[in-house]
């Protein structure tokens, strides 16, 4: 069982208390967050389908006696300390540039950050996909919105945590992590246009259906290379094609180009354009509950990312191929990888009244294979970040 989100703020306020010999002032929550499909159409200015999950950041932090941040984490033996009155650098640990990022971006939009004390203590798994990267920068940015009464709206504070991580993490992200962290609501998928920045609520309460989450508990090291690398090819395209951004091209204006384009960059491309297709069909087949259409696209987005995208691997691929023989007879409606790829997690649409079932026999059958145990859990779609 993972922990409800009260043990978990109980539990930074104790590891808090022990730290720094009092108890917190302040407990900044932000949750994980699952895409259910639109994968690598963020920053192609696409459409995206995430939740948030029932996993969780919390920053429990009080004021310090000088101008230093000190930051801690249940996560990470190494702890960092930084100056808040002075230009900030991303340095070691790596964990904590994340928060740094944040603290920099107020920074930069003229607000004081003053000193403090903090500790991190988080439900999400760390580098599974599953946005533990934003929950920590968005968790540090509600924090600092409480420190310093500049309250930033939903939409500049999840790019001013997007900066962050291009900056001080180093990756490229598009905006999908910070915004689905930063503006989820309780029972509701977020259908976030990427390129205008506007997003829908779509309703996800159906007690008869979850959302299935399963972590190969795999991370191959191409991660972060691959995804720069994609995102590369995906700008010569447009570029070569005198579009801003693959959001702009349509499926005839990508074949009548396809001869001055290289294959990989076409097939890349193809997934985008069909993906943002399948996104806004899987957003209305879920609004009219027609679940077998939504399960269907996740099949089909799988494919894609396997096949033309290229960034799936075996043990993604046996968790799909696992839930798709169990099948809507089992229970199952359509299952895919999820997050950038290369491991991390599967996200499956099942029948709740099955779930027990299908979590035991997938686990089996990848343990068999590969030797090694994967985490499933079952989330509703949870709230955005907060004040605990
Ligand atoms: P994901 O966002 O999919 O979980 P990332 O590679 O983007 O994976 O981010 C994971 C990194 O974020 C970790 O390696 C660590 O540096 C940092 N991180 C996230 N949550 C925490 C935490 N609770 N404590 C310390 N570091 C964290
Ligand atoms: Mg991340």
């Amino acid at each position: 069982m993972v922990m409800t989100l009260e043990l978990l703020a109980q539990r930074a306020s104790l590891h808090f208390a022990r730290r720094y010999e009092r108890p917190p002032r302040w407990l900044a929550v932000a949750p994980g967050r699952v895409n259910l499909i639109g994968e690598h159409t963020d920053y192609n200015n696409g459409y995206v389908l995430p939740m948030a999950i029932e996993r969780y950041t919390i920053v429990a932090a009080a004021p310090a006696e000088n101008s230093r941040i000190r930051i801690a984490s249940g996560q990470s033996p190494e702890e960092a300390e930084f100056s808040a009155s002075q230009t900030i650098d991303r340095g070691v640990p790596e964990w904590a540039n994340y928060v740094k990022g944040v603290v920099a971006g107020f920074q930069r939009r003229g607000v004081p950050v003053p000193g403090l004390e903090a500790w991190v203590e988080s439900t999400v798994p760390l580098g599974g996909g599953l946005a533990s990267s934003a929950a920590l920068e968005v968790a540090s940015a509600t924090l600092l919105e409480a420190v310093t009464g500049v309250v930033l709206e939903p939409v500049e504070k999840a790019m001013l945590c997007q900066q962050a991580e291009h900056t001080f993490a180093g990756l490229p992200c598009g905006i999908m992590d910070q915004f689905a962290v930063t503006l989820a609501r309780e029972g509701h998928l977020l259908l976030i246009d990427c390129k205008t920045r506007g997003f829908d609520l779509v309703p996800m309460n159906d007690p008869g259906m979850g959302v299935l989450i399963i972590n190969s508990n795999v991370k191959h090291k191409l991660v972060e290379s691959a995804y720069a690398a994609r995102r590369a090819q995906c700008e010569e395209v447009a570029r070569v094609l005198g579009v801003d951004s693959l959001r702009e091209l349509n499926a005839p204006a990508l074949e009548a180009g396809r001869g001055g384009l290289d294959p990989v960059g076409y097939r890349r491309a193809r997934h985008v354009l069909e993906e943002n297709a399948r996104t806004l069909q899987a957003a209305e087949a879920i609004r009219s509950g027609d679940w077998p259409v939504a399960g269907r696209l996740m099949y089909e987005s799988h494919e894609s990312l396997r096949d033309l995208y290229e960034v799936s691997c075996v043990e993604l691929d046996f968790l799909v191929e696992q839930a798709r023989q169990i099948g809507e007879g089992g229970g199952v409606l359509g299952s895919r990888m999820t997050g950038g790829g290369f491991g991390g997690c599967t996200v499956s649409l099942v029948r709740s009244s099955a779930v027990e079932g299908i979590g035991s026999r997938i686990r089996d059958q990848y343990h068999r294979e590969f030797g090694l145990l994967p985490t499933v859990f079952l989330s509703r779609p949870a709230r955005g970040a907060a004040m605990v």
